[in-house]
């Protein structure tokens, strides 16, 4: 007998013996989803995660287990070799929140990753997602976790339209968690629904044609056009992102402090937007000034 979900109000049923038979043949060999894998290193790969795809992040996550594999090898690292061990995974503050968790984690709770989803969010960096994450993947708790890819495939399979509105956090969680089998198939039901998000139901181009899921609501209905307007691609180049990337590659490259002029070749086509790209990462903690007017990664000054 198939492990048959009703979804709430919609009345439409999720098939998890689909879904699940996919992802034993169909899932990715990620290495964090390794057993043995600790909690810690599951922690660290949904922080490099966030907004970044898989293969930026694997050799950058294989080399930082295995140089920091807990969270108190973490913490005694210095901030400049965190951020340089970041190299360019991007949204560096990610670095720095990560070291700051492993510091608490490390200091108060003995160094052990904390289990649940409350005391996982009190800690630095850590957001809905990653805490119920954190909690699923690592612990197996029965929680729901919504991502962007989980967000799209609810929409189209269970409330048939071409896309997920806006984010609402507590609406997305109620809708996911009413999709959740059992307790003990739960997070593997979590990490196929992301899986499926990433590799068939892609944004762009779903591959129903090789789909699992026999039910959907979006194919059924013909593929409605979505009535929300077209999302705007994100671009990169010439952005304050790009400008903040130039100038930690400079420190990064470094072995210590630098001075303004050297920073200011980073970046000259704008130099207006080099100084507030400069001022941002003063801000943000990621560099620092020294006592004689040079720059460098936080902890170097
Ligand atoms: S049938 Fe197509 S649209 Fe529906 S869930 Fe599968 S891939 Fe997505």
């Amino acid at each position: 007998m198939p492990d048959i979900v009703p979804c709430g109000s919609a009345q439409r049923e999720l098939d998890a013996g689909e879904l699940l038979s996919w992802f034993d043949v169909h899932g990715r060999d990620l290495p964090w989803r390794d057993a043995g894998v600790s909690a810690w290193q599951i922690l660290v790969s949904e922080f490099m995660l966030q907004q970044t795809p898989v293969s930026r992040v694997l050799p950058i996550w294989l080399e930082w287990v295995a140089r920091w594999p807990t969270p108190s090898a973490t913490a005694a690292a210095g901030s400049a070799d965190v951020l340089r061990a970041w190299g360019k995974l991007g949204y560096p503050r990610r670095a720095k929140w990560l070291h700051e968790c492993a510091v608490v984690i490390a200091a108060e709770h003995d160094d052990v990753v904390p289990d649940d989803v409350a005391t996982l969010l009190a800690l630095p960096g850590i957001g809905s997602y990653t805490a119920r994450a954190v909690a699923c993947f690592a612990y197996r708790r029965p929680v729901p976790v919504v991502d962007t890819n989980v967000r799209r495939v609810v929409a189209r399979a269970i409330d048939g339209v071409a896309g997920p509105g806006s984010p609402a956090p507590v609406r997305d969680e109620a809708a996911v968690a009413a999709l959740l089998p059992d307790d003990d198939v739960a997070p593997r039901f979590s990490a196929a629904l992301m899986e499926l998000g990433a590799l068939v139901c892609t944004a762009r181009n779903p591959k129903c044609g090789v789909c699992p899921l026999s039910s959907c609501a979006w194919r059924e209905a013909g593929y409605p056009a979505s009535k929300a307007p077209a999302r705007r691609v994100q671009r990169y180049a010439g952005t304050d992102r790009q400008v903040r990337g130039r100038l930690l590659d400079v420190l990064r490259e470094s072995d210590g402090p630098v001075t303004r002029a050297q920073l200011d070749l980073a970046w000259t086509s704008d130099t207006a937007q080099r100084d507030r790209a400069l001022d941002s990462l003063l801000v943000d903690g990621l560099v620092e000034q020294t006592s004689q007017g040079l720059f460098a990664l936080a902890g170097e000054g």
